[in-house]
């Protein structure tokens, strides 16, 4: 190995290239990272995070409303200022920045400046420069995908989203998946006056059929024009706004469009194809269950391998990476009960299979569903229902499946994904104690089947 510079170069600093990148030089390996955008990559700086912080902001109108409706409070005149949230959050995400700097810097990781690409099985170019090293990971993660209709660049996709000069009055948000129904909510929350559009006859493709109703029925309850089998097939630009031509022969004005119509795997130009690395679905990188591409000193994990695109799944997929290259200690990923939110107002937690796919793969099931009112509510006008769920398996009573539609699913799942993880069957869940009065309470007392 001593003859080449590093034992692993990695392509891309974002959440799997910067784990893989730290824990590899833990275990004692030369390690480089090349990044030709931002430190942190998409979740830090156009994902997860800067929207996290937008969904925070989003929910204080509700706050205001109940606290005044209900609770007792009075307010006074409340206004929202867009360019002080967009720079608050602009500011955090750079302090996010010089973090992750210090981070590969203290654990003695070089860090390049530029973009990447691949000359040979052991070559990286950055900037005309050469590196060699005996493995390369690529962790280049995805980008948004914008469909090919006349006017596709008047609008903007979500990397914009962050940096708007100004909130619109009116958006047209197009797409079905979390990152457009988390934009729809955020927009809603501001007080943006939001359609969404989606080309299929429902919502959240792949999340269980009870949550994509449920949040469906939720989320026109707060107003959002929510409109299925709808799509865009042309945008123009007018005086003051754009136009938008929808499939059902009517058009619709706004002051922006959101193009949330998936994301597709960044794999392109990288030197890949030259050097025989295989491609699969969508532009994929094709990997083994180690994560090793075709070519075995080339490694491929996150997004643009489209395995699972989540954050901690691109972080596991790095510390896999580094356990079997630097520790002696092969380890393949898990992709079994990965717990996931979609941070909608009222939000969704999800872990495991969904009633559909846990069908398909135990035959018989018993299914538990609840929906009521939360406590919160009941002092308000508000109409929210929280929808709660689980399936278990009969055959080994493990509970399978278990979903969630309402305030804090994301927090309470996390927790609900342990006992999964360890095998927790619906006779562990109901000798569990609730803790009361809660919503989450209900997860433990649910005891009558609705269906199987
Ligand atoms: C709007 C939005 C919201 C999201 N919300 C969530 C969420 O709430 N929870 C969650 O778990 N996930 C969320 N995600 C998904 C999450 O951001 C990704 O799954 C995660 O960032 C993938 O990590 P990665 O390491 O594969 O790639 P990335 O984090 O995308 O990093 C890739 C890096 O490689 C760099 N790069 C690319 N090509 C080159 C090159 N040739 N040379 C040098 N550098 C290069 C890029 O600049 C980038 O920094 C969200 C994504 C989006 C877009």
């Amino acid at each position: 190995m001593a003859d080449r510079e590093f034992d692993l170069f990695v392509i891309g600093a974002g959440s799997g290239g910067v784990r893989a990148a730290r824990f590899s030089a833990a275990h004692g390996a030369r390690v480089a990272v090349a990044e030709d955008r931002y430190l942190g990559g998409t979740c830090v700086n156009v994902g997860c995070v800067p929207k996290k912080l937008f969904v925070y902001a989003s929910h204080f109108r509700d706050e205001m409303e109940d606290a005044t409706s209900g609770f007792g409070w009075s307010v006074g005149p409340s206004s929202f200022d867009w360019p002080t949230l967009r720079d608050n959050k602009t500011r955090e995400i750079e302090r996010l920045n010089g973090i992750y700097e210090g981070l590969l810097r203290d654990a003695g990781v070089q860090h390049i400046e530029g973009r990447a690409t691949i000359q040979d099985p052991h070559t990286v170019v950055v900037e005309g420069k050469s590196y060699s090293a005996e493995n390369i990971l690529v962790a280049t993660g995805g980008w948004p995908t914008v469909p090919e209709i006349p006017g596709a660049e008047l609008a903007v996709t979500s990397n914009e989203m962050f940096y708007l000069d100004e909130l619109p009055r009116k958006a047209i948000i197009v797409g079905g998946g979390y990152i457009a129904v988390e934009f729809a909510c955020i927009f809603q929350g501001l007080g943006v006056d939001v359609t969404e559009l989606y080309r299929g006859p429902l919502f959240l493709r792949g999340f269980d059929d009870d949550v994509r109703s449920h949040l469906a029925e939720q989320i026109r309850g707060r107003g959002i024009d929510l409109r299925f089998d709808t799509n865009v097939t042309a945008i123009e630009k007018l005086d003051n706004g754009i136009r938008a031509s929808l499939t059902d022969g009517s058009t619709l004005d706004a002051d922006l469009i959101l193009f949330a119509t998936g994301r597709h795997p960044n794999a392109e130009n990288l030197g890949l194809e030259e050097v025989g690395v295989e491609f699969g679905k969508g532009g994929a990188i094709v990997v083994d269950e180690y994560s090793r591409t075709n070519v075995p000193s080339i490694w491929a994990i996150g997004d643009v391998t489209d395995r699972i695109n989540l954050t901690p799944v691109a972080l596991h997929e790095g510390v896999c990476v580094s356990e079997t290259l630097f520790n002696n200690n092969p380890r393949a990923p898990e992709y079994e009960y990965v717990p996931a939110a979609v941070f909608s107002q009222p939000p969704v937690g999800t872990v495991g299979l969904t009633e559909g796919e846990a069908k398909d793969k135990f035959g018989a099931i018993d299914v538990y569903r609840s929906t009521f009112r939360a406590l919160k509510h009941t002092l308000t006008d508000g109409k929210e229902r929280t929808l709660m769920k689980l399936i278990v398996d009969r055959a080994s009573d493990r509970v399978v499946g278990l979903h969630m539609v309402g305030p804090e699913a994301g927090e309470i799942i996390q927790g609900f994904a342990v006992a999964m993880k360890a095998g927790a069957t619906k006779a562990d869940f109901d000798a569990t104690i609730g803790v009361h009065p809660t919503s989450a309470e209900e997860f433990v007392t649910m005891r009558t089947p609705v269906g199987g």
